[in-house]
């Protein structure tokens, strides 16, 4: 027998999300059932039910960042118990069989990989996230979510702090990196905190001056208002490492200008523009142009005990179900600080 839960759904592309039902399967044996606390609110999720990312299978419930407690476990469950502390992020669940699972990158498995909404289980089952009540999941795929970050704190992290975190570790960030993070919203403001913790001189590229003072608060040494375009000649070849975190186009030669010889420009935003780059301006430097996709399970779980061992989480605002309309259209605005997160009670 399925159960059915309540959630918040968007019934077709661009349209309003609404108050609704979805079914979520009986527990398999791996599986485990976890009764949702806090589901944070992604520009991904907005992309997403909006088309901007393709044709998707509607209704959507949206959610991957997704935290809460362990109700139920299945009979070969062996990580998890009930009551536990356990989050979900963007994934649900992979071949693990091709290099990339076997590597521990299931972000990158070329098999068969299911997101935790709007994508297909090999089986047919079309998975639905995390603004509902309770989410089944195998317990490969499950986290777990340090006593000291609460709820509404960690949820952010399944996806914007797994995001953040992956690139700078895999660049090898730590002291003496001189980081840039481009775009101080969800993404961004964990990205500032996470390199500042790992030991980087960082320095936050933002539209304007509007949080500047969030910026110092996160650790970074510097916030500069990109509005001003004297900014891109001031600090040429200042940065080893820039993360890019807007979630709209933005000129790319602009900001590879402001990498020093080797220097690597990462991108975890992901608008669907095509954006020109000037190979000179790679090759006169040796500098990377580069993308990362979220991160693996066990770097996740790498990325929760980071945060909590450093004292950082998200900065959220906590809302009820019935302002994720308003929340959507403030994310778009660059209006928020720095995660809306659903408190799932209200759903
Ligand atoms: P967000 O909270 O909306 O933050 C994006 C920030 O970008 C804004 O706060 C703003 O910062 C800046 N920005 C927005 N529009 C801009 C523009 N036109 N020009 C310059 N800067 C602009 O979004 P998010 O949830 O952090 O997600 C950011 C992007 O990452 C989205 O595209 C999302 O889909 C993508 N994403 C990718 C991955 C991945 O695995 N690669 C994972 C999660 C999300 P300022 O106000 O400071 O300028
Ligand atoms: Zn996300």
């Amino acid at each position: 027998m399925t159960t059915t839960v309540r959630a918040w759904a968007a019934p077709a592309a661009g349209a309003p999300l609404e108050a609704t039902t979805i079914v979520r399967r009986d527990l398999r044996p791996d599986d485990i059932r976890i009764q949702i606390a806090y589901a944070g609110i992604c520009h991904s999720d907005i992309h997403t039910v909006r088309g901007e990312w393709g044709a998707k299978t509607y209704p959507i419930t949206p959610g991957h960042e997704i935290a809460g407690t362990v109700v139920e476990v299945g009979s070969a469950v062996s990580k998890f118990k009930v009551g536990d502390r356990a989050g979900v992020g963007c994934m649900v669940d992979s071949c693990g069989e091709c290099e990339a699972c076997v590597d521990g990158e299931e972000q990158y498995c070329t098999g068969h990989l299911t997101w935790t909404y709007a994508s297909e289980y090999p089986d047919g089952e079309i998975t639905q996230g995390g603004y509902s009540q309770e989410i089944v999941v195998t317990e490969r795929f499950a986290l777990r979510i340090p006593e000291s970050i609460p709820f509404e704190n960690a949820a952010p992290l399944l996806c914007a702090g797994v995001t953040t975190y992956s690139p700078l570790e895999h660049w090898g960030i730590g002291p003496g990196s001189k980081v840039a993070v481009v775009g101080l919203g969800g993404l961004g403001h964990m990205g500032v905190q996470i390199a500042h913790a790992m030991g980087a001189e960082v320095t936050v590229l933002s539209q304007t001056t509007s949080k500047a003072a969030d910026s110092t608060k996160f650790g970074a040494v510097a916030h500069v208002a990109t509005a001003d375009r004297a900014v891109f000649r001031e600090l040429r070849e200042s940065f080893d490492f820039i993360l890019n975190t807007v979630s709209a186009g933005i000129n790319l030669g602009d900001y590879l200008g402001l990498l020093r010889r080797n220097g690597a420009m990462v991108n975890v935003g992901m608008p669907t523009d095509s954006l020109p780059v000037k190979l000179p301006t790679l090759i006169g430097r040796r500098r990377s142009l580069s993308g990362s996709n979220i991160g693996g399970i066990a770097q996740t779980q790498r990325m929760l005990d980071f945060c909590a061992e450093h004292g950082i989480a998200a900065q959220v605002e906590v809302i009820s179900a019935d302002r994720i309309n308003e929340a959507y259209d403030r994310v778009v605005n660059s209006d928020v600080r720095y995660r809306f997160v659903i408190d799932t009670a209200t759903l």
